[in-house]
């Protein structure tokens, strides 16, 4: 027997989440039976969409369940396994976040071949995040030659990979986040034009400032003001890949607007939202270009990290507060 500890939901949050709406169970984990592992995780994802699973409504994905634990991304090491396709060492990934330990059939985890990298980059450049940038980005959005990007939550786990591709790609970067810490990362990984728009009183105008002549791709996670802000400043045929609206995932009434949609008429803008697992298909061709983005140090990452399953609740709050920059993890092990 050995112990582990998990996060539960206790209540469905109202507006934003509070650390009472969670709660740390122990529960104990008998030897694994016929092809079982037993993993210890390493690392845990906290990511937005786990919001809107809190809801109890129908979604793409099923909501949470009061007193179950939570799920989410997750790496570890398999510490005992019954089953033949794995051994006691092998680092797997699974959908069991949120618990130190599991046990669990040998199907439900992926061996990880992490190609020399650090097994979180797993759930974050060389994971869903940085996929979900790859395929909004490039499918989604259809980026093409001379393409003017504006980004917006630029410095988290999807915006700074976003910010890259297009880098490296030869465009005309415009990136939005919040803060100076951030606005410098920015700089850091090449973003042409960067806008704090918390400082910013007028992101239509800050927009115009840097891409006098428009944006012809906008790479939505916030909606709000910013999509306001986009599509005032959209070029004719502009793309819009929606890939979230961060800033309503806590909102108790539905939020007004955007008030200037009707231009999306006028300036014959694509509007498409998408969602990255429908996209599965293009993870070979993703994992190619992203480990050879990474050999060559065109694409960096940054990962914010707070230790403990105790820390994983609070962590997950600090996406809505805007305390991350790149990749929000939580180091188990
Ligand atoms: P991030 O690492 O970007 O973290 C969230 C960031 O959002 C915060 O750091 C903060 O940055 C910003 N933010 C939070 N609240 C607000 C607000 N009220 N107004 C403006 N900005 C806010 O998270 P991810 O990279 O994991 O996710 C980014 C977006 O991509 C989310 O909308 C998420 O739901 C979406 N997503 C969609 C997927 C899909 O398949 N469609 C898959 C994965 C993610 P700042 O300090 O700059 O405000």
């Amino acid at each position: 027997m050995t112990t582990s500890r998990e996060v539960r939901l206790k209540s469905r949050p109202e507006g934003m989440p509070q650390p009472e709406n969670f709660e740390i169970a122990s529960v104990q984990l008998p030897d694994p039976g016929a092809g079982e592992v037993q993993v210890r995780n390493l690392f845990m994802s906290v990511d937005p969409y786990m919001r809107g699973r809190m809801y109890d409504r129908p979604s793409y994905v099923p909501p949470f369940q009061i007193g179950e634990p939570l799920q989410g991304g997750a790496v570890g090491e398999v510490v005992a396994s019954n089953d033949p396709s794995l051994k006691a060492g092998d680092i797997v990934q699974s959908m069991l976040g949120w618990r130190e330990a599991f046990n669990a059939p040998a199907a439900a985890v992926q061996k990880l071949d992490t190609h020399g990298l650090p097994p979180q980059a797993f759930l974050g450049i060389a994971g869903m995040p940085g996929m979900t940038a790859y395929v909004g980005l490039l499918k989604i959005a259809a980026l093409k030659e001379g393409d003017v990007v504006f980004v917006s939550a630029a410095a988290g786990a999807v915006g700074s990979v976003v910010c890259q591709i297009a880098k490296l790609k030869g465009h005309t970067v415009i990136g939005s986040a919040g803060g100076d810490e951030k606005t410098a990362f920015l700089r850091e990984i090449g973003v042409d034009h960067v806008i704090d728009y918390k400082a910013t009183p007028d992101l239509t105008k800050a927009l115009a400032e840097v891409a006098p002549k428009g944006i012809d791709v906008y790479f939505e996670n916030v909606g709000g003001e910013h999509l306001e802000a986009a599509l005032n400043a959209a070029r004719p045929f502009a793309r819009f890949a929606l890939c979230g609206m961060i800033s309503q995932y806590n909102a108790t009434e539905p939020p007004v607007g955007p008030s200037n949609i009707m231009l999306a008429v006028g300036k014959r803008i694509r509007m498409e939202g998408f969602i990255v697992s429908d996209h599965f298909a293009m993870l070979p061709e993703f994992l190619r270009d992203v480990s050879q983005w990474i050999g060559s140090g065109q694409l960096k990452w940054r990962e914010t990290v707070d230790e403990g399953i105790d820390a994983a609740p609070g962590a997950f709050l600090k996406l809505f507060k805007g305390e991350n920059i790149g990749k929000m993890l939580v180091k188990l092990g």
